[in-house]
């Protein structure tokens, strides 16, 4: 049985991190920037108007007030995607639409609601002084030209997409997906729909396991429910090898009669690196790898299948997206936290900020390892490495947030 930071740096060691392909704008939500995107153009890409109004010479509108007017000869329009090739001259000025260029020789724009309106085709009245740059959005004021926009390694969210458009970008290079196999072990197992007999279980964690690989950003190219039969466990195991970068099994990894799956992974040429962790719940994972493969067996408990994915496989395809890590954060107890003296201990958890800032949590109730629900009600995995003192209300601990949850 190996500690949990050693369990966490063997797989570290094992990570070979995916290369990259081009994918357009629309297939690019979840996926990791593979290079910096540097900024091909200012942004703003010229001097343009922020409002609907007359684009004029400050100097032009000195004194302006609604009883004292300054009137200006109207000589033009700019508009949104219809630039105005028109130079202001003194005493004059310009129609410009929000988004329209500001045109040679104006400096400020005065906003329709400060003027005596559209419907002036000719002499304009002015109300208001104007500022030389009032409601100009400047060239470059957002980005400069050259500047890095997004940095590699940040996942595409609508943001990252909205902005790559604004740029014009239409094809960037990503980070591949991970391939990942999903194989249920458990001959208690009955898919949800179907009617069950007495002895079996729905088989929930094939379900957990596609959401959570679907949340991490990797690609479920094969899954199967196998049944607790070596000539099985072969069989889909080793096309999963052929095929996949990340296998998870679930199940069948403990001390029990039937629990075949170490022996089979062995079989099939996997190098074990370990098989046992001190912690709770969870201790029975396999790790393994073949070529670049890497192999996790989970226990089938759903907790335990849970938190070791949480633990250990997200951060794997984490490393192999090139993505950052996931933050842990720390947290005051408002209530005790069953500590172990051997085993790291994790359990589901609320977390929360109270009204002065500080970040709280509690341990839910439900401490079973097949007690899935306990997951309902968190928003974060709550851990503590072994230790003699006992973890009390008012005491410091890791918080793992659920990053699709909010802290309550
Ligand atoms: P095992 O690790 O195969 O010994 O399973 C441990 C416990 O988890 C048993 O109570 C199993 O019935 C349960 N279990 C195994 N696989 C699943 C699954 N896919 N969905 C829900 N529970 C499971
Ligand atoms: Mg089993």
């Amino acid at each position: 049985m190996i500690s949990v930071k050693k369990a966490q740096l063997i797989i570290s060691k094992k990570i070979q991190p995916l290369g990259f392909e081009s994918v357009s704008l629309n297939n690019a939500r979840n996926r990791v920037l593979a290079q910096n995107f540097i900024a091909n153009n200012p942004m703003p890409q010229f001097n343009n108007s922020a409002m609907d109004g007359f684009a004029v010479c400050a100097a032009d509108t000195e004194g302006a007030n609604q009883f004292s007017p300054k009137t200006l000869m109207m000589v033009g329009v700019s508009s949104a995607g219809i630039p105005s090739k028109i130079i202001l001259e003194s005493g004059e000025c310009a129609q410009c639409m929000t988004g329209g260029k500001i045109p040679k020789g104006a400096n400020s724009i005065v906003i329709v609601e400060n003027s005596s309106g559209f419907l002036d085709s000719k002499a304009v009245k002015i109300f208001k002084e104007a500022k030389i740059g009032d409601h100009i959005r400047k060239q470059g004021e957002e980005i400069q030209e050259g500047n890095v926009v997004i940095s590699k390694g940040t996942c595409i969210t609508p943001s990252e997409t909205g902005v790559l458009a604004a740029f014009g970008c239409e094809k960037i290079s990503v980070v591949i997906k991970p391939k990942v196999a999903i194989l249920v072990t458990g001959n208690e197992l009955v898919e949800p729909g179907h009617k069950i007999k007495l002895g079996q279980i729905y088989n929930s964690n094939f379900y957990m396991l596609s959401e959570l690989v679907e949340q991490s950003g990797a690609e479920i190219v094969m899954s199967e429910v196998i049944k607790d039969n070596k000539n099985s466990l072969q069989k889909s195991f080793s096309k999963a090898l052929q095929l996949c970068d990340i296998i998870i099994s679930s199940g069948g990894v403990s001390m029990g009669r039937f629990d075949y799956v170490r022996e089979i992974y062995n079989e099939l040429g996997v190098q074990e690196h370990f098989w046992k962790i001190a912690q709770k719940p969870g201790k029975p994972l396999f790790f393994g790898t073949k070529g670049t493969s890497l192999i996790f067996g989970l226990p089938g408990n759903p907790i335990s299948s849970f938190i070791c994915y949480m633990k250990y496989i997200h951060p794997a395809i984490q490393g192999l997206q090139r993505k950052k890590r996931s933050q842990q954060h720390r947290g005051i107890l408002t209530e005790d936290f069953p500590i172990d003296t051997k085993k790291h201990r994790y359990l589901f958890g609320k977390s929360w900020i109270n009204s002065y800032g500080k970040l709280l949590c509690a341990p839910t109730s439900k401490m079973g390892s097949h007690m899935l629900t306990a997951s309902l009600e968190s928003n974060c995995i709550l851990e503590s490495p072994p230790g003699k003192c006992k973890l009390k209300a008012g005491d410091e601990i890791i918080i793992n947030l659920l990053n699709w949850r909010n802290l309550k």
